[in-house]
């Protein structure tokens, strides 16, 4: 369960990473497919992140590199370069409009403004889901404790 929590799709068949693999906690989107678990400082980084940081360590890579250094697949990078997904390439194919909201960008889907609110959105969900299934796990304990059914305990 906590694997299907852990990746939710965007509107591209990329993926981002939602629940901290380390910890459990919720990882909080810090910008540029970079985000960080409010718990226990972790980094991860989604398809975006991880190859916008080997471009910025490997300027003028081609893709067969990016994909076997990064992992991501070689038809995600060519998706995101077509998108005018990286700043370093430059936008020739006219003006790009926020999804949410119309406004003009230089790269990628959303405004910065849009793109936090969708992240804000969905950490919002994430830590509502992870207080959920605490708050469950929690009152199971009690309720075994609660109802007499010491004698069948086990463990001590
Ligand atoms: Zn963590
Ligand atoms: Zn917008």
């Amino acid at each position: 369960m906590a694997e299907k929590m852990r990746m939710l799709q965007l509107s591209e068949d990329q993926q981002r990473p939602v629940i901290c693999e380390k910890c459990g906690g919720v990882l909080v989107y810090k910008g540029l497919g970079e985000y960080r678990c409010e718990e226990c400082g972790e980094s991860e980084y989604d398809d975006y992140g991880k190859v916008r940081s080997y471009l910025e360590k490997h300027k003028g890579a081609n893709v067969s590199d990016i994909s076997i250094e990064t992992g991501v697949s070689r038809k995600s990078i060519r998706q995101m370069v077509k998108e005018n997904r990286f700043e370093v390439i430059e936008n020739r194919g006219g003006f790009l409009k926020c999804e949410m909201c119309g406004v003009a960008i230089k790269s990628g889907h959303f405004c910065p403004k849009c793109e936090e609110a969708f992240h804000k959105n969905v950490e919002a969900e994430a830590r509502n889901e992870r207080q959920r299934n605490m708050a469950m796990a929690g009152y199971g304990k009690e309720r075994t404790g609660d109802d007499g059914s010491k004698r069948y305990t086990r463990e001590r």
